[in-house]
């Protein structure tokens, strides 16, 4: 059974989402603050994380670095959802930066909610080997992509799921060039919003993970207005 840790102090919502999520057989947990979630989190390793960013004893963003800072620390980071009132990009792109897999703005529609819960949690799912390029080796860095394994200049790299899955699509096919619909229909599911600040939160991400030089890429290479590609 997924198991999804709801994290959100307006008790009418909380009570909408737990009566969806146990309809469609989600095992649930509610938290009413950051503290709790924090606490529910360590206890009871949730498959996915709903969070609200306006709670009341802290900020959720600080919340998703807190989660971030224990799911790298184990094996599978736990996917991150986001679902907030606050609607500025900066606000997105804080809690995209910090580690969240997806941002919903509220009020949303339940059955697009479940969409999206969905393709987060199907991100943890063990992944079939890819087919195509699965190790890359150059200049620094290495990725292997069935030991799960990346290394820049001999240090081990951590990446989220949502990273590992962008750079098994870009890298399955070196030199290809993958439209950004192509990547977001894959990573995040069904099109929703404005998509190009996601991509380009999480590019920013994988180059300073993986770059010699971010601000100079030499693999994660962006085609203005297509797409992205791949360069060995
Ligand atoms: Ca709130």
């Amino acid at each position: 059974m997924t198991r999804v840790l709801v994290v959100e102090d307006d008790p009418q919502l909380v009570r909408a989402l737990v009566i969806n999520l146990r309809a469609r057989h989600y095992g649930v947990d509610a938290a009413p603050d950051g503290t709790t979630a924090l606490r529910l989190a360590a206890a009871h390793r949730p498959d996915v994380v709903m969070l609200d960013l306006g709670l009341p004893d802290m900020d959720g963003v600080d919340v998703i670095k807190a989660l971030r800072d224990k799911a790298l620390r184990g094996r599978t980071p736990v996917p991150i959802l986001v679902l907030s009132a606050r609607t500025a990009s900066e606000d997105k792109a804080a809690a995209l930066d910090a580690g969240a897999d997806d941002y919903i703005t509220k009020p949303f529609a339940m059955d697009a909610l479940m969409v999206r819960l969905r393709a987060a949690a199907r991100r943890t799912e063990a992944t079939p080997v890819p087919s195509g390029v699965t190790r890359v080796e150059t200049d620094g860095l290495t990725v292997d992509l069935v030991a799960r394994k990346a290394t820049r200049d001999g240090h081990d790299v951590l990446l989220t799921a949502t990273e590992w899955h962008l750079l098994e699509i870009l890298i399955t096919s070196p030199g290809r060039l993958v439209p950004q619909k192509d990547l977001l229909r894959q990573v995040w599911g069904p099109p929703h919003g404005d998509p190009a600040p996601y991509l380009r939160v999480y590019m920013a991400q994988l180059r300073r993970k993986l770059e010699a030089d971010p601000s100079r890429p030499r693999h994660l290479i962006t085609e203005p207005g297509t797409g992205y590609r791949f360069e060995t």
